[in-house]
């Protein structure tokens, strides 16, 4: 009983005298050694010997026995302190006892350890202990623990568990998932489907749109638009845009579309003027585009869309009507037979013009819009106001969207059938619309459709230009589907229509219509400026005009242009131009200026009519004129004299009737005079051969005259002379005196008697300005303009019962203006006038 610790210290002490088994130095040998043997052991033995099965146990069996059995437990009979009682091991140990190893494993209870119980696991073994003759005596006791054993078996056990739970759940998330993925399919078909019909708005917009791919800009997508546009044929796609289009190298349209990819903003142009080359000849376009870059969901570029709408046609109609519609100005003041119906056009014109620049300003907006994004589309398609329209063959379906009806003028509810739609086609289109439309359902011939035919719309009866383009689809030789878009271009075709009727008026207008630059380039030329100069267009276009300016005129070109310039217009200017044959011709010209929809002067039109003819008319009759009046003036003279003689004769008598008849007799002839010096003077004034006798005089000695001599026989009315100073003027006496006189007498002539007609004097610096004012008829601001032409009279009741020719204003402005002054008028309708002139001071 050497060693083993605090149960050796026990044993040693034991009085085993008292138990079955002695003294233990009487013990038999086998009992002695596995003493020894289970002292020294560590992991927890036990051993019970003898009839009584006394219990001896080492160190590491007293936590296994617990306070309550040790040390108690030692050298006694193990079915006093055994656990489980003696009923259920008894039957148990006998096996041992008659040679039968027994073992229990897992053995599971509660053990007091480091201060707190806890759940134990045992391994129990039970092997017989014999001496030589194989008898037994007694049995050892193993434990072994398998706490941790059992403990890892239930952590399995818990994890499989888990695991079995973890395996359901998944497979209720695979149930689901596969649902989603059912549903997901569904989606991406749909997205297939509506990726369809956009493609085929897209294809079938008349307006061209492009996608191109990477910096190197791959065409990846072209509609039939683009690649009409382009013209460069079909197989367009995967080839670069610098391949496709070379000819665009110096336009700077590269740069635009390489800025867009690398800045990702985007560039729109208007308007902008555009060369390609289309079946390899350059032709020039106009278009309004978009490039737009795209962006993936990160935001990283990958490529750019191109939108852009073909604007030529607009952009050059509206120049040729903005041209034309100068032209047609001036043309309108010189057809006076003409005038009414050259003025509706002419509204009409403006009316075009208008409609015109707000459909180009509707065109720019639908196209911005178009260009933000492709996803935005269908906004786009609002905008430009772009019908879409789609058929099915099989069920007789037709859809029209929102902006078809509205081009239609039919509700947004109401049925649309293929019916409505025959019946809405304008009577003289319908049969070859239907006849197209057959030939597009046609699977051999048909397949795309692009017409442009009239319209009778639904709400008021108008009729409109449409252009509608369609692609039909076919599946086993059969129309499926006809899907397509339409656009009203009623405004276009107006103004198409208005321009070739302004072009029939220029070519048959007996006038030459002539526009030139400012740098008197000449850039057309109509067949009746060939007929008038004898020059073709051909030999003109591009000519200088001086080509048609005699050489002492050539001073006249520079004078009509900066009047020009300052927007003035020259109107009826009468001077002389050379035929090709090196004709002189008399020619009225009008040239006004030609400007662009910002008012900026572009270039000059001029209208020239010729006037040879009524040119050698007017001289032959001012040589008449003059040839009369001569003659006239001969008698008159000698009446003059003899009345004269008798009215000296007559001072001596009483007779108050004959001194009053030879008064008015004088007054008569004295007017008839002036009629006739007048004619003469204008005959003389037309040919050139009138005389101004400048000698320096009192102007207002020369007024009080004038009127003194018109006191005597004006007696209805009052004669004032106001202000006047005696200063110095260097003119020709008397036909300043006959200006007076004739304005004094016009004064008297068209106010009432009893009124006042002042002379008035007011002396400048370098001039003096005589006025002679009325509270007469007055003059409306439209006949004021034209008061100094010759021949003209104011028609009115006022004027009627007042004779006259119409010549004594044109005389006095012609005189006037041979001084170097001025002359001009004041006036008010039914209150009075005043007629004004000036004369520069003798030095
Ligand atoms: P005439 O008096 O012989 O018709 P004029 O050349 O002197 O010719 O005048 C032209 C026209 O101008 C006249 O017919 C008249 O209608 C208008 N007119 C001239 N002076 C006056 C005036 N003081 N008040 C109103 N009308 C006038």
């Amino acid at each position: 009983m050497r060693g083993g610790g605090a149960m050796g210290e026990l044993m040693r002490k034991f009085d085993w005298q008292s138990t079955e088994l002695g003294a233990p130095q009487d013990w038999p040998l086998q009992l002695k050694q596995q003493t020894g043997i289970m002292l020294n052991t560590p992991s927890p033995m036990m051993i019970c010997w003898g009839k009584d099965l006394i219990r001896l146990y080492n160190d590491a069996c007293i936590p296994i026995l617990g306070p309550n059995r040790h040390p108690q437990a030692l050298g006694v009979t193990v079915y006093e302190t055994f656990a489980g009682g003696q009923d259920t091991v008894k039957p148990l140990f006998e096996k041992v006892m008659r040679g039968e190893a027994v073992a229990f494993q897992d053995f599971k209870f509660k053990l007091n350890r480091n201060g707190q119980e806890e759940d134990v696991y045992f391994d129990f073994s039970y092997t017989p202990i014999t001496d030589e003759e194989m008898k037994i005596h007694g049995m050892l006791v193993i434990c072994t623990e398998t706490t941790a054993k059992v403990m890892a078996i239930e952590g399995m056990r818990a994890a499989n568990t888990e695991i079995s739970r973890s395996n359901q759940e998944l497979e209720t998330d695979n149930k689901q998932l596969s649902s989603n993925q059912k549903e997901l399919r569904k989606i991406v078909y749909d997205l297939a489907e509506s990726e369809h019909k956009i493609r085929s708005i897209i294809e079938n917009a008349p307006f061209p749109i492009g996608v191109y791919m990477g910096r190197e800009l791959r065409v990846a997508f072209a509609n039939q638009a683009i690649i009409d546009v382009w013209g460069k044929g079909p197989n367009v796609i995967g080839r670069r845009y610098a391949e496709v289009l070379p000819e665009l190298s110096n336009q700077s349209v590269y740069q635009q579309l390489d800025d867009v990819f690398t800045t990702g903003n985007p560039f729109h142009a208007r308007n902008q003027r555009i060369d390609l080359l289309v079946n390899g000849a350059m032709r020039t376009y106009y278009f309004n585009y978009s490039f737009t870059a795209l962006a993936d969901q990160q935001g990283a570029i990958y490529g750019v869309m191109n939108t852009a709408a073909d604007v030529t046609d607009a952009v050059l109609a509206r120049r040729e009507v903005e041209e034309t519609s100068d032209e047609l100005a001036a043309l309108n003041e010189e057809l006076a037979a003409s005038n009414e119906e050259l003025q509706a056009i002419n509204e009409e014109l403006a009316t075009t013009n208008e409609e015109l620049s707000e459909s180009r300003r509707q065109l720019e907006t639908a196209n911005e819009e178009l260009a933000t994004s492709a996803s935005r589309l269908h906004m786009a398609i609002e905008a430009t106001n772009l019908g879409t329209w789609e058929y099915i063959p099989a069920t007789g379906e037709l859809y029209w969207s929102k902006e078809l009806r509205e081009i239609y003028g039919i509700a947004e509810t109401a049925s649309a059938t293929m019916e409505q739609f025959a019946a809405h086609i304008h009577t003289e289109d319908a049969a070859w619309v239907q006849a197209q439309i057959s030939e597009a359902m046609d699977p051999v011939t048909g397949g795309r459709y692009d017409l442009t035919y009239r319209i009778v719309r639904f709400d008021n009866n108008e009729t409109r230009w449409i252009k509608v383009q369609g692609t039909v689809f076919f599946d086993g030789g059969q129309a499926t589907r006809f899907i397509g878009t339409a656009f009203d271009i009623s405004e276009l075709k107006e103004a198409e229509e208005k321009t070739a009727k302004l072009a029939a008026i220029i070519t048959s207008t007996d006038d030459a219509i002539i526009s030139k630059t400012f740098e008197s380039i000449i850039t057309s030329w109509n067949t009746s400026a060939e007929r008038m100069f004898g020059y073709s267009a051909d030999e003109m276009i591009g000519e200088s005009i001086y080509k048609l300016i005699p050489p002492d005129r050539l001073e006249e070109e520079p004078l009509i242009l900066s009047r020009l310039r300052a927007g003035e217009r020259v109107q009826h200017f009468e001077t002389k131009r050379l035929t090709k044959e090196g004709k002189l011709i008399d020619v009225s010209v009008t040239v006004s200026p030609v400007k662009d929809s910002e008012g900026n002067i572009i270039g000059l039109s001029k209208i020239a009519r010729d006037i040879t003819e009524r040119k050698l008319d007017e001289t032959r009759k001012n040589d008449f004129i003059g040839m009369v009046s001569h003659e006239l003036k001969t008698p008159l003279t000698s009446l003059s004299a003899i009345l004269q003689v008798a009215k000296a004769k007559l001072n001596n008598t009483n007779d108050a009737f004959l001194s009053g008849a030879m008064q008015k007799a004088n007054h008569q002839v004295k007017r008839m005079s002036t009629m006739i010096n007048g004619f003469l003077n204008i005959s003389r004034l037309e040919s050139g051969k009138i005389q101004i006798d400048k000698q320096p005089f009192n102007i207002e000695t020369l007024i009080n005259e004038v009127v003194d001599e018109m006191k005597v026989t004006a007696t209805t009315h009052t004669i004032n002379v106001d202000g006047c100073a005696p200063v110095e003027v260097n003119a020709d006496q008397d036909k300043i005196q006959s200006v007076i006189s004739n304005l004094i007498s016009n004064a008297i002539k068209y106010s009432p008697g009893g009124t006042l007609v002042n002379v008035g004097c007011k002396t400048y610096k370098t001039e003096v300005v005589v006025s002679v004012s009325d509270k007469g008829i007055g003059i409306k601001p439209g006949d004021a303009e034209r008061i100094f032409d010759r021949y003209y009279r104011v028609e009115s009741r006022d004027t009627r019962h007042i004779s006259g020719f119409g010549i004594g204003l044109y005389l006095s402005a012609e005189i006037v203006e041979r001084h170097g002054g001025r002359i001009w008028l004041e006036s008010e309708s039914g209150k009075g006038s005043t007629f004004y002139f000036s004369l520069p001071l003798a030095d």
